[in-house]
């Protein structure tokens, strides 16, 4: 292991992440940033963002993801594209083992994000990528003129159905209640929406096809009644999952597995802070994970200050 101690390790490149990599580079700390795939986190799944401040005529995911990107590179950010598997303790410093070898630290900021979660249900795997996606902003051109249909009733589900609408011939949301999780804004474009089909009080039951998504087995939850859908496509926004595992030893969470902090970020663990959607409480938005980026960087600076002055 080198003996070499960054300032620094922010893991996750997300909104959260590189607001925390632009405050430390800025600081001039000693910090890299580690990424597992491609940096952006869920915006860049995200079709279009109208809720973050400064673009009145909102801003694609990917754009935005490649604005904060490129900001955090003025300032000098060094993104390495590693795999953590675990954050350990010792004496002096925090280890964060990756699959191309440990980086030992003074401080380390968690800010993973969460992954979309899987229904679970007879073809969904199978059918990955032949027509089962997790990302309207990726597959969504495929089905021009298609009918699709979008799993789950809350912000993801409505809004990418809502940009489905746009190449789809129909978009059928279906629902397990009778009433929408999503704001209301985009619940009401949604129920306005002529292409839009509701199907309310039904489930997923089961992706059918041979080599491609031809139907869907649905089940309406009050009667029981199980009926097949044509469709082409299916996208299933039921929720996320923080992204916590090489940490779940060190810090302590809540019953939903989200890393509880202070409101400086400050998790159990001295100089271990945690941003975004991973941390308990967030609310789950591009410009709240921003404000938990900039917090975390700016604690754990005056932390090292605080660390070098005794
Ligand atoms: P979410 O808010 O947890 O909604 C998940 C939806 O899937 C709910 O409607 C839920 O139904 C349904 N669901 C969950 N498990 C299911 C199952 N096994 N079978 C059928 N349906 C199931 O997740 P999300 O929409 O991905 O959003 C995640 C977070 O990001 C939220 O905090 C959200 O506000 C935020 N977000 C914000 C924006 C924005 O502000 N523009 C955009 C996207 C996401 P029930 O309603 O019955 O529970």
């Amino acid at each position: 292991m080198t003996d070499k101690i960054r300032d620094m390790v922010i893991i996750g490149g997300g909104p959260a992440g590189l607001t925390a990599g632009i405050y430390a580079s800025r600081a001039l700390l000693d910090v890299v940033l580690l990424e597992k795939g491609a940096y952006g986190g869920q915006m860049v799944t995200t079709a279009h963002i109208e809720n973050y401040p400064g673009f009145p005529e909102g801003i694609g995911g990917f754009e935005l993801a490649d604005l904060m990107q490129k900001q955090a590179e003025v300032f000098g950010l060094p993104i390495q594209y590693r795999s953590v598997e675990s954050v350990v303790r010792e004496e002096n410093s925090l280890v964060v083992n990756t699959g191309d070898g440990p980086v030992r630290t003074r401080t380390v900021i968690i800010a993973t994000g969460a992954t979309p979660n899987k229904l679970g249900v007879p073809g969904e795997e199978r059918l990955t990528g032949r027509g089962v996606s997790y990302c309207a902003t990726c597959d969504g051109a495929l089905y021009r003129d298609r009918v699709v249909a979008v799993i789950g009733g809350g912000d993801s589900a409505v809004e990418e159905a809502l940009f489905l609408t746009r190449f789809a011939s129909r978009v059928h949301i279906v629902h397990r209640r009778d009433q929408l999780r999503a704001v209301p804004l985009s619940a009401q474009r949604a129920l306005a929406n002529e292409k839009i089909t509701m199907e309310w009080n039904t489930v997923l039951r089961e992706v059918k096809g041979d080599s491609d998504v031809q139907e869907l087995l649905l089940e309406d939850v009050k009667s029981g009644q199980t009926r097949l859908l044509k469709a082409d496509g299916v996208f299933i926004y039921v929720g996320i999952t923080p992204q916590v595992g090489f940490v779940s030893h060190l810090v302590e969470m809540d019953a939903g597995g989200y890393v509880i902090t202070d409101t400086g970020m400050r998790t159990s663990v001295q100089g271990v802070y945690a941003a975004g959607d991973v941390r308990s409480g967030s609310i789950r938005q591009v410009s709240s994970a921003v404000g938990d980026g900039a917090t975390a960087a700016y604690n754990a600076y005056k932390y090292l200050e605080e660390k070098d002055s005794i």
